[in-house]
């Protein structure tokens, strides 16, 4: 491609929207564009890019016998209602956009495919002799994120790959899964990308066991512990710890006491004097199911640790059938406006006891036709059910009460529960010698063993061969495509512009005129420029009417591994290479530079393979 015909615009400055090293630097070399909030135009040279990363995928995916194929964006709400997932995914938090069609009919805009796949199989699998089965695609996805952000990072349109599979059995489905634990593995190091797999939380997507591949970098949304040996990774939200040692308790006697302004654990510690393990935390929340009952939950936690709201999630969509329901739609803490439909009294804020009365609560129905519970779910966290004597809240405010037992002064609530938040200098589980260190990461791919969750909704099933009708197997694997692109340049970039790994670069070489006035500058590099091209090499040549030294920035900017520029060493015969990750310069013959280029290439090429 010719620069001087190329939609090319580069930026100066850093746009005022971007708050990322990689997001300025995708719009200031013109790879993007944003159209409206988390929606972005890919320009020519971001689509190379994203064709390149998907090429990768393909070929990876393709390598496992996966079998590719496109299905519909436009998705019917009645398949989702078969799943249960329409109300989630469409309404409170929900992140489906849905539509009304001239029909009356909805629909909604694929965030996901799992009700469309499984409506096909449901369909087309019969027998065991069909299975295993996997089929994926490389798609646009709409999700009306809460808070789209960094650009292609977090999109309300953008590209995926998403693949799911259908087995007999468990075995069947681990197989796979450890299949696209492996593909997945490759395609980010074949991508040029350094990444960790991590344990993860399977979210609302449901099921049991889950892997997400994160790659490291600052900007990176997710928090990521893991421990030096290698042994353990998880992201935050799923990862497990042995929490510090509780000090033994200072009071022996309960009792009453007067804390005057310590509705904090820092506070209440430092004028007791006590450790904050010696004392039990009790946090409110407010849940709301998908049945329109909602209930507040009053968890009791040791008062170091911090609740894991997505671990508090997954517990109450366990308990969802006592009120009725199968999700939690939100979950949160009841403000002030929340707390004044339904508070019969100023709550004791800071000063909450585990046996914190019902009569607080005025149950019943309650605004948006939902109707509230009258009475606190208690759940009470592992960190605190062997806890003698400890310090915990009176319910008046100004008082805390201490040297408290369990089964004494107060009932030990029956469903216990590990909601604490693992954190960074945390034991390990697999070996207490090794504490948890933390990192930030950027979720690029997520394979889950989904189970039998979609198929049984939807009574997809199959023929086993003793001729029993079972529920097909399922497992999904997703790859964010347009988030792997930024994410690469999240990790390689310098002052000057972006550094792109040789293998999804746009071009992997660049061929600079310094002087279009100096016809021999011309001739050579026009030269060059179609000896790369019948070698294969995807080249650039810069044969623009503007100064060497602005030519040379947007090469940089824009980030093309080689750099071949016809200048003074023309006069011996010689050209200068410089390799944009290094800054490395060379002078190298004319008759030699195409060959020695493509061969570093395609080193480069095989290296990461
Ligand atoms: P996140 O926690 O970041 O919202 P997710 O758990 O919702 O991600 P999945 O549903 O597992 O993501 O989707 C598979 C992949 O699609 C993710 O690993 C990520 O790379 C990509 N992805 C998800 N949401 C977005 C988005 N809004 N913009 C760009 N890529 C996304
Ligand atoms: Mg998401």
């Amino acid at each position: 491609m010719r620069l001087s015909q190329m939609l090319f615009v580069t930026l100066r400055e850093d746009p005022a929207e971007a708050e990322i090293p990689s997001h300025k630097l995708l719009l200031r070399a013109g790879y993007t564009r944003r159209i409206a909030s988390g929606v972005y135009a890919y320009l020519p040279l971001l689509l190379r890019v994203l064709n390149k990363i998907s090429d990768i995928v393909r070929d990876e995916m393709n390598a496992t016998g996966a079998q590719e194929c496109l299905l519909p964006q436009l998705q019917p709400a009645e398949l989702w209602r078969e799943s249960g997932r329409w109300e989630t995914y469409t309404k409170a938090e929900g992140i489906m956009f849905s539509l009304i069609d001239r029909r009356q009919q909805e629909m909604g805009l694929g965030p996901t495919h799992e009700e469309v796949i499984t409506a096909v199989a449901r369909d087309m699998v019969r027998s065991y002799r069909q299975l295993p089965l996997h089929l994926y695609q490389i798609q646009t996805k709409f999700r009306d994120e809460i808070r789209p952000r960094f650009g292609l990072m977090r999109g309300r349109e953008f590209i995926m790959k998403d693949g799911y599979s259908f087995h007999t059995d468990e075995g069947s489905l681990k197989d796979t899964y450890q299949e696209m634990y492996t593909a997945y593995s490759n395609i980010l190091r074949r991508c040029g990308l350094e990444f960790r797999a991590v344990d993860a939380d399977s979210g609302a997507i449901g099921g049991s066991g889950s892997t997400e591949f994160m790659v490291l970098a600052e900007a990176g949304e997710d928090e990521v512990l893991y421990t030096e040996d290698g042994k353990y990774a998880a992201n935050v939200e799923k990862a497990v710890s042995l929490p510090g040692e509780a000090v033994p308790s200072s009071f022996t006697t309960f009792e009453k006491l007067e804390t005057p302004n310590t509705p904090t654990i820092d506070s209440l510690a430092k004028f007791l004097q006590c450790s904050p393990t010696q004392i039990v935390k009790n946090v409110l929340y407010q849940a709301v199911y998908d049945s329109g009952k909602v209930v507040l939950v009053l968890v009791s936690l040791r008062g170091d640790q911090d609740v894991n709201e997505v671990k508090l999630t997954n517990e109450l969509t366990k308990l969802a059938a006592d009120y009725g329901g199968t999700a939690v739609l939100s979950l949160g803490v009841p403000d002030e406006a929340a707390q004044r439909q339904w508070a019969t009294k100023p709550l004791p804020l800071g000063y909450m006891a585990p046996d914190l009365g019902d009569d607080y609560i005025q149950g019943g129905p309650i605004q948006g036709g939902q109707e509230l519970e009258p009475a606190f779910l208690r759940l009470v966290d592992a960190t605190v059910t062997d806890l003698k004597h400890f310090v915990t809240g009176s319910n008046e405010a100004g008082h805390h009460t201490v040297g408290g037992n369990w089964g004494q002064e107060f009932t030990l609530p029956k469903t216990v529960v590990d909601v604490r938040k693992a954190a960074a200098g945390d034991r390990a589980l697999h070996n207490p010698s090794q504490t948890l260190q933390t990192a930030r990461g950027i979720e690029i791919g997520h394979i889950f063993q989904l189970g039998t969750k979609y198929s049984e909704k939807l009574g997809a099933t199959y023929t086993s061969e003793t001729g029993a009708e079972l529920p097909l197997v399922m497992g999904c694997y997703g790859v964010g495509v347009s988030r792997l692109a930024q994410a690469a340049v999240e990790q390689s970039h310098d002052k000057n512009g972006i550094v792109w790994p040789v293998a999804i670069a746009p071009y992997q070489v660049i061929v600079v005129i310094p002087n279009m006035g100096d016809d021999l500058q011309v001739e050579a590099a026009k030269a060059i420029y179609k000896a790369l091209l019948a070698l294969g090499v995807d080249a650039l040549l810069d044969d623009r009417d503007e100064r060497a030294g602005v030519k040379f920035k947007d090469a940089d900017l824009i980030g093309i591994p080689y750099r071949i520029v016809t200048g003074r060493a023309l006069g011996d015969g010689k050209v200068e290479v410089v390799e944009r990750s290094t800054g490395i310069v060379q002078e190298v013959a004319l008759t030699e530079v195409v060959a020695l280029v493509k061969g570093w290439i395609d080193d480069e090429l095989l290296a990461s393979r």
